[in-house]
C-alpha cells in the first residue's frame, strides 16, 4: 500500500470527534496522512470499524479491549463473551490488528480501591491472553499496550514467541520502556512506535537515537499527548508528521528516508 505518513494509533472513534470526526479524518487524507483508528472497548471498536467503512483508502481499524477495562468486564461475568464478540469483530477486512492490548500497572491501586492488586493483575492477564489468541488465530498482528508492566508482558510473549505454527507481531505504542526491553520486543517481532511526547520530552532521544529505524513506527494517540506547537489541544492524525520530522531530527536523517521507512515498516507489520 502507498501512502505518505500514517499515523498507526489513534483514536478518531473516540467521542472527542463526535462533532468533527469526517472533518479531521479528510483533513488528514488531504495531507497525505492515513489513519488507523484504535478501540479500547466493545463500543469504541464498533465505531472504529463503522468509520473505516465509510473511506476507500486510507481508514483502518485495530480492534481490542483495554486492560483498564479487565475488572469491570470480571465484575460483570463479561470476559469470556467480550472476547467472542471481538473476535467476531476482528475478522473484518477493514481491521488490522488486535487491541489495544496488554497490562496497565501505572497507579494500579489508585484505580481499583479495595481490590487485590494482584487479582486486578491476573485478571488483566486473562483479557491480553484472550486477545493474543485471536491474535494468532486470525493472523492479525497485535497492538499493545503497556504502561509500567514492560517485564511482565515481555515474559508473557516469550511463552508464545517461536512456538510453531504461532505468528506472533505487532506494535508496541506510546513506549516509554527502557533500550533493553525495546530490544526484546523487537527480538519478539513487534515494531516500537512513538507519538508526540518525543517533541517536548528528552528522555525518548537516546532510545529513538539507538532503536533502528526498520523497528520504528510513527503515531499520535490523539487526542491525546498533541505535539510541539499544539500542547495542551486536542491531537489529531495530521500532528503525525511532526512526530515523524522529530524521530528525523533525532536520527540525523531526511525526513523522506524517515517517512519512506516507516511506510515500508507499516506496510510489512500490517499489510503484509
Ligand atoms: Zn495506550
Ligand atoms: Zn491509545
Amino acid at each position: 500500500m502507498k501512502f505518505q505518513y500514517i499515523d498507526t494509533h489513534a483514536h478518531v472513534n473516540f467521542p472527542e470527534f463526535d462533532e468533527d470526526r469526517d472533518v479531521v479524518l479528510r483533513r488528514a487524507l488531504d495531507e497525505g496522512v492515513f489513519v488507523v483508528n484504535v478501540g479500547t472497548d466493545i463500543e469504541s471498536c464498533r465505531r472504529a470499524i463503522s468509520t473505516a467503512e465509510q473511506y476507500e483508502e486510507g481508514v483502518y481499524a485495530i480492534v481490542g479491549i483495554h486492560p483498564h477495562e479487565a475488572m469491570n468486564l470480571e465484575k460483570e461475568g463479561l470476559i469470556e463473551q467480550t472476547l467472542a464478540e471481538l473476535k467476531e469483530m476482528a475478522k473484518h477486512s477493514k481491521v488490522i490488528g488486535i487491541g489495544e492490548c496488554g497490562l496497565d500497572f501505572f497507579k494500579i491501586e489508585e484505580y481499583n480501591e479495595g481490590v487485590d492488586v494482584l487479582k486486578v493483575k491476573e485478571v488483566q492477564e486473562k483479557l491480553f491472553r484472550g486477545q493474543i489468541d485471536i491474535s494468532i488465530t486470525l493472523d492479525k498482528p497485535l497492538m499493545l499496550h503497556c504502561r509500567e508492566s514492560y517485564g511482565e508482558t515481555l515474559e508473557i510473549l516469550y511463552e508464545y514467541f517461536g512456538v510453531q505454527g504461532v505468528k506472533l507481531r505487532g506494535n508496541a505504542h506510546f513506549f516509554a520502556g527502557s533500550l533493553e526491553q525495546a530490544k526484546a520486543f523487537i527480538g519478539c517481532g513487534f515494531t516500537i512506535s512513538f507519538t508526540g511526547v518525543i517533541t517536548f520530552a528528552k528522555d525518548y532521544e537516546v532510545l529513538i537515537k539507538d532503536i533502528p529505524l526498520q523497528s520504528i513506527l510513527s503515531e499520535t494517540d490523539c487526542p491525546y499527548v498533541a505535539p510541539v506547537p499544539f500542547r495542551g489541544k486536542r491531537a489529531e492524525p495530521v500532528h503525525v508528521k511532526l512526530v515523524v520530522q522529530k524521530i528525523a531530527e533525532i536520527k540525523g536523517l531526511s525526513i523522506e528516508e524517515v517517512r519512506g521507512q516507516i511506510e515500508k515498516n507499516v506496510n510489512q507489520m500490517f499489510f503484509g
